[in-house]
């Protein structure tokens, strides 16, 4: 047998790859982390953690620790559309469900994600940052390795499994073949902090505009996070000029000017995308993906940290069999029931995701969504707690809720009857 340097090793050491360390390295695996970063490290992000991320959080043990700050609790989302119409869902008033914690937690990543590699850590995980990895490494029609440069020093390390949990456009699974640039969401974000905006309640604010969109939201310490996503085709107009595209854009928008006037930049504007990503499957013999390794979720539903940790959980028991078995037929079999079992839980995200992304590309759709939703708060409320994660997808891809959607749509003088009545949802 070819000796083993742990029994999993993780690619990538963000929520997923954390996550994913700390549930197999509690479950008792041998298990080794390996980033390219030093930690702690920035990373584009709206930073903001839906209400059942906190389930997670504190099955990881850090929730406590992230509330009390810096960060902001967010009572929940104000969608303003191009026209001016506002709608806006609080994740405490949904009716008949309630998520782990009422509010969604806005933590900076540097903050958060160091956090979370400590907790593995702590847990029995060995994590090597600064370690870059290169290839995958083959022998008998299966991935048992990784090639991975270490202080300019490159190496081979080898394991049963190996998690690809390395981000858009994972080198996992681009060299695996599993991973793929899909057609859509061709965007590209820039994210900055700014110093100095009001908030006279901690809220995460979406404003769309023609061509794109731009999430504001507290993250405490005195630092609001400002990103602002756009179409890929104006990368030319970004390159070299991030910080001047992110003022004209402003600029151009007196409503988004006027909320963030007698505010600054205080922080660089950091450029990620496009986010058009997606892994056929998630799994091969020797490799599961999870996290932006295996799908990206479009920033505007500020769902990618949740599922990248639900990811992880969801993996753990695969994980556990497929580097334990004893022969290539049981690694496959389980690492198989994990690929249906992440189909199974975010099928419904991807078909909203869809939906969503559909609305904000086109300004008259997003205009006639938000006027509805605005007329029915109980609408409103169930789209922002699934987007919550705490509301199952099914309330918002049932017709009743689609019907209801399109009927508050239509101007008051045309409509029968008022329809602002709440959605009697049992659990
Ligand atoms: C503009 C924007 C806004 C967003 N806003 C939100 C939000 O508000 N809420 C939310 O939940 N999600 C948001 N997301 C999505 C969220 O950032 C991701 O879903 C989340 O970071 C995924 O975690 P991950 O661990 O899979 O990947 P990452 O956090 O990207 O971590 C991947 C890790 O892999 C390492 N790595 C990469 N390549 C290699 C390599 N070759 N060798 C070794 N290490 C490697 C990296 O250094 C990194 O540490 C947003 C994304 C964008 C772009």
């Amino acid at each position: 047998m070819t000796a083993r340097d742990a029994e999993v090793i993780v690619v990538g050491g963000g929520p997923a790859g954390a996550a994913t360390a700390f549930f197999l390295a509690r479950a008792g695996l041998d298990v080794l982390v390996l980033d390219r970063a030093h930690f702690p490290r920035d990373k584009p992000c709206s930073e903001y953690l839906s209400p059942q991320a906190s389930r997670i959080l504190h099955e990881l043990d850090v929730l406590e620790a992230l509330e009390r700050g810096p960060a902001a609790h967010l009572s929940g989302m104000r969608v303003v559309a191009p026209d001016g119409t506002s709608f806006e869902g609080t994740f405490g008033a949904v009716q008949g469900f309630r998520g782990f914690r009422s509010h969604g937690l806005a933590v900076r990543r540097p903050i958060l994600d160091q956090r979370l590699l400590s907790r593995a850590r702590e847990v029995g995980a060995r994590v090597r940052e600064g370690a870059q990895v290169r290839d995958v490494v083959r022998d008998n029609g299966r991935i048992a390795g990784v090639t991975v440069a270490i202080e300019e020093r490159v190496t081979t390390l080898r394991a049963p499994l190996i998690v690809g949990a390395d981000g858009l456009r994972s080198i996992v699974a681009r060299r695996t073949g599993l991973g793929a640039h899909g057609r859509w969401p061709r965007r590209l974000a820039l994210v900055t902090h700014f110093a100095g905006v009001s908030h006279e309640r901690e809220i995460g604010e979406m404003h769309v505009f023609r061509g794109g969109y731009l999430g504001i939201a507290p993250v405490g310490g005195g630092l609001t996070n400002v990103a602002l996503v756009v179409p890929a085709g104006r990368r030319d107009e970004i390159r070299g000029a991030s910080a001047e595209f992110v003022e004209r854009t402003i600029a151009l928008h007196p409503a988004i000017a006027a909320r963030l006037a007698g505010s600054g930049r205080a922080s660089p504007v950091r450029a990620v995308g496009p986010f058009n990503w997606r892994a056929r499957v998630a799994c091969a013999p020797g490799v599961a993906l999870v996290g932006d390794a295996a799908d990206f979720f479009d920033p505007f539903t500020g769902e990618g940290m949740y599922a990248a940790m639900r990811g992880a959980e969801l993996l753990t028991p695969y994980a556990w069999e497929a580097a334990r078995a004893t022969s290539l037929g049981t690694h496959l079999v389980a690492l198989q029931a994990y690929d249906r079992c992440r189909r199974n839980e975010f099928a419904g995200k991807w078909a909203i995701e869809r939906l969503i992304g559909a609305a904000v590309a086109s300004p008259r759709l997003m205009n006639l969504a938000a006027a509805s939703l605005a007329r029915q708060p109980a609408l409103a409320h169930t789209l922002v707690g699934v987007t919550g994660d705490f509301v199952p997808t099914s309330e918002v891809l049932s017709a009743r809720y689609i019907l209801r959607l399109l009927a508050g749509a239509i101007p008051r003088g045309n409509r029968k009857a008022p329809v602002d009545k709440p959605l009697a949802v049992a659990r």
